[in-house]
C-alpha cells in the first residue's frame, strides 16, 4: 500500500496484531523511502441492514453517525478510544446477526445506550437522559449541540428530572 506521506508504495509491515476482541487486525507499516510510519486497520466488510427512522424513512446504517453519538456522550470522559472501537465493533456484529433486512433506528439507539453503560456511567447517563426523549440519533445529535453551547447550566441535581419518564 501507498505511504500516506510521501507516496512511495514500499511500504513494510513491523507489527500486526488482533484488536476489537479479534475482529480486527491492526498493522504498523513502515514507509521504506521516508521512514514514516502509519497504523492501517483491517475489518471484514458485511452488509448491514437498512435502518428505518421514526418517520418511517430508510436510510443506510451509517457507522460514523454512530460513533458519533457515542463520543459526544462520552466527551472528556476517561475512556479508551480503543474501547470506544471495540464497543461500535460489537453493536455492528450484533445488527449483523440479526441477519434482518431492516432495524428500527430506536433499536440502534437502545444498543448505544447498553454499550455506553458498560462503558461509563456518566456517559451513559448523559446519553440515556437526552436520548430518551428522541426518536433517532439526529435528533440526539442536535439537542447534544443545543446543550453543550450552553454554558453549565446543569448543576448536580437539578438536571435530573428530565430523565424521569
Ligand atoms: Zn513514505
Amino acid at each position: 500500500m501507498h505511504c500516506p506521506f510521501c507516496g512511495a508504495n514500499d511500504t513494510r509491515v513491523t507489527d500486526s496484531r488482533l484488536v476489537a476482541e479479534g475482529d480486527q487486525v491492526r498493522r504498523r507499516r513502515q514507509c521504506a523511502n521516508c521512514q514514516e510510519r502509519f497504523t492501517t486497520y483491517e475489518t471484514a466488510e458485511l452488509i448491514m441492514p437498512r435502518v428505518v427512522k421514526s418517520d418511517g424513512s430508510r436510510e443506510s446504517f451509517n457507522e460514523a453517525k454512530l460513533r458519533d453519538g457515542m463520543l459526544r456522550a462520552l466527551e472528556k470522559r476517561p475512556v479508551s478510544a480503543e474501547a470506544i472501537e471495540a464497543s461500535v465493533e460489537r453493536i455492528r456484529q450484533t445488527l449483523r446477526a440479526r441477519g434482518d433486512r431492516e432495524v428500527n433506528a430506536r433499536e440502534i439507539g437502545e444498543a448505544v445506550m447498553k454499550a455506553l453503560r458498560s462503558l461509563d456511567q456518566v456517559a451513559y447517563i448523559r446519553f440515556a437522559s437526552v436520548y430518551r426523549k428522541f426518536q433517532d440519533l439526529d435528533e440526539f445529535r442536535a439537542e447534544i449541540d443545543r446543550l453543550s453551547q450552553e454554558p453549565t447550566d446543569e448543576p448536580e441535581g437539578s438536571g435530573t428530572q428530565h430523565g424521569a419518564s
